[in-house]
């Protein structure tokens, strides 16, 4: 049977990212995508003009009919918007062991925010803890954490402020630092380090709802969490390198190079 992975977060009208590089993204990986929606951004090339966030009940509702019905080998989460959402997510995500990527997406490139202050607390005390991979970039890192990333070499200890949270695994993502694109997996005794050329393309619209979703998808596949972020990085990697332009402002990653 086609394996079956969800997402869980945000719509992005300009299909860069959110719950539309999601779903290009199981497409492209020959799995079944399914969504529940937690917000609604008017969004493109410039930034978000908007975002409206749905009811906790419409989210609990969505998720029932989809596990109820269809079954799901994998989730993945991004865009949870506020407090509420945050602790609704993580309740339905906490009673299953379904193998769940957590994408603690707080601001995008444009510097809107996608996650209230206020939801900062559930994410390191409800969301994190059921995480079987959390994929923070270092914006991320220090907005939860506190620990400031400037070189390689710290990356270690942002993990390890991550890891105290309670993930089984996190991958630090590097890609902002300069030099190679080099992100940190680690559960706390391996290390795997995963280092790719960086592209030089601005359009990198989509990048990290693409990686989750691609672990995602690569776990509900039934690869272990080393084999599916390698293979996930791979295949982020070529998207970021086909990015291309559109609008005015920031392109998004391709899916189909
Ligand atoms: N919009 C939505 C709905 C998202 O979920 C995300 C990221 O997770 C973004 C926008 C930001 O994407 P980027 O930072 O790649 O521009």
């Amino acid at each position: 049977m086609k394996p079956r992975v969800l997402t869980v977060a945000g719509s992005d009208s300009g299909g860069g990212a959110g719950i539309q590089a999601d779903l290009k993204t199981m497409l492209a990986l020959g799995v079944h995508g399914m969504s529940v929606v937690t917000a609604v951004t008017a969004q493109n090339s410039l930034g978000v003009q908007g975002a409206w966030e749905l009811p906790a009940e419409a989210v609990r509702a969505q998720y029932r009919s989809v596990v109820d019905d269809i079954g799901v080998q994998a989730v993945k989460t991004g865009m949870l918007a506020s407090a509420e959402l945050v602790e609704t997510v993580a309740g339905l995500i906490g009673g299953t062991d379904v193998p769940t990527v957590v994408d603690p997406v707080g601001i995008s490139k444009h510097g809107d925010s996608l996650l209230a202050d206020s939801a900062l607390d559930a994410v390191r005390t409800k969301l994190l803890p059921v995480a079987t991979v959390a994929t923070p970039n270092l914006d991320e890192v220090a907005q939860l954490t506190g620990v400031r990333v400037d070189s390689e070499g710290q990356l270690r200890e942002a993990a390890a402020a991550v890891l105290s949270y309670g993930p089984r695994w996190v991958l630090i993502k590097g890609g902002h630092l300069p030099g190679d694109a080099v992100d940190l997996l680690t559960d706390g005794s391996e290390e795997h380090w995963l280092r790719a050329p960086r592209h030089d393309n601005r359009h990198t619209h989509g990048t990290g709802c693409t990686l989750a979703s691609a672990i995602a998808s690569q776990l509900a596949m039934g690869r272990s969490v080393p084999e599916a972020v390698t293979e996930a990085k791979a295949y982020v990697t070529g998207a970021i390198a086909a990015g291309f332009a559109l609008g005015k402002g920031i392109g998004p990653v391709d899916h189909g190079w």
